[in-house]
C-alpha cells in the first residue's frame, strides 16, 4: 500500500529497554510506533532466557522474564504504543527538513520526528544450514520458518533440528504431508520431553520417520531439489527423496541493517553520548545493549536510566518550540492525566 504511518517516534526494537522507551515517551507526551523482528516482544529475556530469573531489577527481588515483559506493556497501556512484530527495519533515512523515513522488510513505512533504536543483540535471524549451495533454494523449498502449513499439504517434508520448533513443527505436519522425515544429528532434544515422546511414539505407528545425522549434500534435477544426503554418526551417507526441506537450528542475533544507516559504530556497538543518548546522526538514539559509551554496562537497569534522558532529549525534536520540564508520576496533574490515573 501506499499509506506512510505518521508518527512522532519510532522505536526500533521490543526488548526490555525499547519496550520502557515507549512509557518513558508517553510520559512526554509524545506517540510511537515500534517494530521488532520477532513475533513477540521481550528481546533476549523472551529469546533466550524466558524461564530465569532475573535478580537486579530495581525493587523487584525476584522477576522472570516472562513477568518483566508482562508487566512492562501493561505500563505501556495508557499511552496506546503499537507494536509491528515479525518485520525488520530495514531503511532509516533522514529527510532534507530533518524528519525520518523508516521502513521495514514488510513494506511498513513510517514518518517520524525521532527514531530510538533499541535493537540489542541485533535481530535475530535463522541460523542457516551450512550446506554449499542449498541456499538458492531458499524460500522455494528450502525454509527457515513456517509461513503457512498448508504449503506443505501433501508434499514429502524433511526436517532439521532437535529443538521446540523442530518438534512442534514434525508433529503439526505429519497427517498433513504425504510423509515427513525428521533429522537431527543425535538422539537427544532440546525440547519438551512429552513433545519428543510423542514423537518417538508416531515413528512407532510408522506414521513418520527420525534419522541421526546431518544433512551433507543435495541431488537437484532441472533446479529442483530432488534428495539430500544425510550423513550418520556411522558416517554411512544415506539419501533421502524430498519436496521440501524445513530447518529450525535456533536463532543467532544479527547486527543486520542498522550497520548501514551511517551511525558511528564502535566494534559493532552504536557510540552515543551520556547525556542525550543521541548517535552521530542528530534525532537518531540508541539506548539499551545496542549502544556504547565509557562504562557501558549492559545491563537492563542501565538500558531503563536511557530511555528516560533519551526521551527528554528527543522531545526537543517532537517539539521545538516547547520548553519540557521534569515533572514527577506521584505528583503531577498532567502526568496523571496522561496514565489515566483517576
Ligand atoms: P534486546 O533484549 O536484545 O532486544 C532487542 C530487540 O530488538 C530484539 O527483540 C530484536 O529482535 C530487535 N531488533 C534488533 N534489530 C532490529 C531491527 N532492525 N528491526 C526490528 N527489530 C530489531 N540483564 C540484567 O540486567 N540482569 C540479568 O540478570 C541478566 N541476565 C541475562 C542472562 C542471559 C543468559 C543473557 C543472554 C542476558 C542477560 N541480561 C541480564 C542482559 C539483558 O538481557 C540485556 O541487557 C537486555 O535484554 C537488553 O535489552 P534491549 O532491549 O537493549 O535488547
Amino acid at each position: 500500500t501506499d499509506e506512510i504511518i505518521e508518527t512522532d517516534v519510532v522505536v526500533v526494537g521490543g526488548g526490555p529497554v525499547g519496550l520502557f522507551q515507549v512509557f518513558e515517551l508517553g510520559l512526554l507526551e509524545m506517540k510511537c510506533h515500534v517494530v521488532d523482528s520477532l513475533r513477540n516482544v521481550g528481546g533476549q529475556c523472551m529469546e533466550l532466557y524466558p524461564q530465569k530469573p532475573i535478580y537486579d531489577i530495581p525493587a523487584v527481588p525476584v522477576y522472570s522474564s516472562a513477568e518483566l515483559t508482562e508487566n512492562l506493556l501493561k505500563q505501556n497501556h495508557p499511552f496506546k504504543p503499537v507494536y509491528h512484530l515479525g518485520e525488520v527495519v530495514t531503511k532509516v533515512e533522514k529527510q532534507e527538513d530533518g524528519s525520518f523515513h523508516v521502513e521495514t522488510d514488510l513494506g511498513t513505512r513510517f514518518h517520524c520526528k525521532a527514531v530510538i533504536i533499541a535493537s540489542g543483540m541485533g535481530s535475530f535471524d535463522a541460523r542457516p544450514m551450512r550446506v554449499p549451495g542449498i541456499e538458492k533454494f531458499e524460500n522455494k523449498q528450502l525454509f527457515y520458518r513456517v509461513r503457512d502449513p498448508e504449503f506443505f499439504a501433501g508434499k514429502n517434508i524433511v526436517i532439521c533440528g532437535g529443538g521446540d520448533s523442530a518438534l512442534d513443527w514434525t508433529l503439526n505436519l505429519v497427517g498433513k504431508a504425504e510423509s515427513v522425515i525428521l533429522i537431527h544429528r543425535r538422539d537427544g532434544f532440546r525440547a519438551a520431553p512429552a513433545r519428543v515422546a510423542e514423537m518417538k511414539q508416531l515413528c512407532e505407528d510408522w506414521q513418520m520417520q527420525f534419522v541421526v545425522g546431518s544433512v551433507t549434500g543435495f541431488e537437484e534435477k532441472d533446479g529442483v531439489m530432488t534428495e539430500v544426503r544425510v550423513t550418520g554418526n556411522d558416517g554411512i551417507v544415506r539419501r533421502i527423496p524430498l519436496d521440501c526441506l524445513l530447518v529450525f537450528f535456533g536463532l543467532q542475533p544479527k547486527v543486520g541493517p542498522i550497520a548501514e544507516w551511517g551511525l558511528e559504530l564502535d566494534r559493532k556497538q552504536i557510540v552515543v553520548d551520556t547525556a542525550r543518548f543521541e548517535t552521530n546522526i542528530p534525532g537518531i538514539f540508541a539506548v539499551g545493549d545496542c549502544n556504547t559509551y565509557p562504562g557501558k554496562k549492559k545491563l537492563i537497569l542501565s538500558g531503563f536510566h536511557e530511555c528516560a534522558l533519551a526521551a527528554f532529549a528527543a522531545s526537543q525534536y517532537v517539539f521545538p518550540d516547547k520548553k519540557v520540564f521534569l515533572q514527577y508520576t506521584t505528583t503531577s496533574p498532567k502526568l496523571h492525566k496522561a496514565l489515566g490515573v483517576p
